[in-house]
């Protein structure tokens, strides 16, 4: 892997004039030469308040511009930018800083009341009180223009949907390998923009696309936090041309009563990805027109990792297209050997954007890989002959019912294919005869009963794939990216309908 040139600066020189970051708050824009300038400054700044390279500087805020220049800021000085979950309590935090031990501590006005209550030994900033004029106060500090390629440039949490988040290393050698996987996915020109709103303290909010479309030299609309309402506005203006969203976000936009007549031509590249995409939501977008290409990824990949492509996204719904192009992939069973196409199996990864660990934690690294380097990534998938791949879980979610195993996503298919089913969740409980059956919360539509939705498991899965339990929710424990924790479903037992009994 080659080392990386400053950038900003880079990009400074060749398109300095074009915008690279719009406030859609304020309407303020910052082009290529200000971000460098005001990177270079902040990098002045934290320097001036003692922080050194390798040291972590924490940031908790909602999506602005100034966490980019704070990120670009960390990379001129050779400091590591932590990124703060601003959906966790202050207990969670405390933990969070005990582990990556930042030296300072930025945050905006609306997290101001959090950051008061974490621990006093760490020096707190305001986003929101005079920062840009400390900023600017500062002579530009031309500190380092070679990023080496295995320095970390910033840690990013794990969701935490199978259990304690963990710190995953980025480096600067993934965010170029991520560009180059993205950039070939989704096709990323400097004539591009996007709209960055997903969280920060998540890969999504850095890597896709904003930090890839920001090395193309494209246009990034910021918005603290999603609103269906103004994104199909966006849209609708032509402001966006290439979009990434959670399943979560396709599912409020194709909700919002304005989206069978919202104008979706401008945007031309959709993607998606980080959690299952149900095929009848996919297909509502295809049906206008927008080819939602679903991809999969994960924290510790950089996340890019496959991304169908709009004819696939037509004709192989469900899939997340083929491993882009610095990834490396095999699909294995128990034993680590490589499993024939159309069977299910575990995912392992290898290439330029895979992290190369957990922040100070050995052992949890090690055990992440396989003695060759393979990341073990603890999801199932499945090849067809055409080399497309489709998600089929994760591993710690199959179960086995009389000797049989059940993916619980093959069932979850099956029950969205009820008009009644709105979102489901399949997860296993012990069964004194079977050892596991399947136990099914559903999300329904008023006036769905459970009977219907066990007739119509019965008519389309074999029997020991038929949930035993059913029970009504009407929602789901989450994480801050809108997935469900299974997990927190899991025990006790439900009160709903048991066949079983
Ligand atoms: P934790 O590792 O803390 O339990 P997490 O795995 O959910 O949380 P992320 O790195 O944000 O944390 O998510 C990556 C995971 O999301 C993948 O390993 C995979 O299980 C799931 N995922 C990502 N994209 C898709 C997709 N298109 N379809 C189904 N699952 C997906
Ligand atoms: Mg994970």
């Amino acid at each position: 892997m080659w080392d990386l040139f400053d950038l900003t600066a880079q990009r400074a020189r060749l398109s300095p004039d074009r915008v690279a970051l719009v406030d859609l708050t304020t309407s303020d824009s910052l082009t290529y030469a200000g971000l460098d300038d005001r990177a270079a400054r902040a990098a002045g700044l934290l320097a001036a308040l003692g922080i050194e390279p390798g040291d972590r500087v924490a940031v908790l805020c909602r999506n602005r511009p100034a966490f980019f220049v704070l990120l670009f800021a960390c990379a001129k000085l050779g400091c590591i930018l932590v990124p703060l979950n601003w959906r966790m309590p202050a207990a969670e935090l405390i933990g969070v800083m005990a582990d990556c031990q930042p030296r300072l501590l930025f945050h905006g006005a609306e997290d101001g009341a959090t950051a008061a209550t974490l621990p006093g030994d760490v020096p707190c900033l305001n986003l929101d009180d005079g920062f840009d004029a400390r900023v600017g106060a500062h002579r530009p500090l031309s500190a380092r223009d070679v990023w080496p390629a295995d320095d970390v440039w910033y840690l990013l949490y794990t969701s935490g949907t199978t259990g304690e988040p963990k710190a995953v290393l980025y480096t600067y050698g993934m965010a170029m390998a991520n560009y180059v996987n993205l950039r070939q996915g989704v096709d990323l020109a400097e004539s591009d923009r996007t709209l960055n709103y997903l969280p920060l303290f998540h890969t999504a909010g850095i890597n896709l696309h904003t930090l890839p479309l920001l090395m193309a030299g494209g246009e990034v609309l910021v918005r603290p936090g999603f609103d269906a309402d103004a994104v199909l506005d966006l849209i609708a203006d032509g402001r966006i041309t290439t979009f990434f969203g959670v399943p979560a976000v396709y599912r409020q936009l194709a909700m919002h009563p304005r989206f069978a007549t919202t104008d979706l031509g401008g945007v031309r590249r959709w993607a998606c990805g980080g959690a299952p995409l149900e095929d009848a939501l996919a297909r509502r977008f295809v049906d206008r027109g927008a080819y939602v290409c679903n991809g999969m990824g994960m924290t510790e990949t950089g996340p890019t990792l496959f991304l169908n492509d709009p004819a696939g996204a037509e004709a192989k719904v469900g899939s997340i297209g083929k491993p882009q192009i610095l990834c490396r992939v095999r699909v294995v069973d128990a034993q680590g050997r490589d499993v024939p196409p159309g069977q299910v199996g575990e995912l392992w990864v290898k290439g330029a954007a895979v992290t190369p660990g957990y922040w100070r934690q050995p052992a949890a690294t090690a055990a992440a890989f396989s003695d060759d380097g393979w990341l073990r990534t603890g999801d199932l998938v499945r090849q067809d002959d055409d080399g497309f791949y489709y998600p089929a879980g994760r591993l710690k979610e199959m179960f086995i019912s009389g000797g049989e195993n059940v993916y619980p996503v093959e069932v979850e298919n099956a029950l969205l294919r009820h008009p009644g089913v709105v979102e489901v969740a399949v997860v296993a409980v012990p069964d004194a005869v079977w050892g596991e059956v399947g136990q099914a919360h559903v999300r329904v539509q008023p006036g769905t009963d459970v009977e219907s939705l066990a007739r119509h498991c019965r008519a389309l899965l074999a029997g020991y794939k038929v949930p035993r339990h059913f029970v009504l929710v009407d929602d789901f424990p989450r994480t801050a990216a809108g997935k469900i924790q299974k997990h927190r479903l899991r025990a006790p037992l439900p009160q709903g309908l048991d066949l079983a009994s």
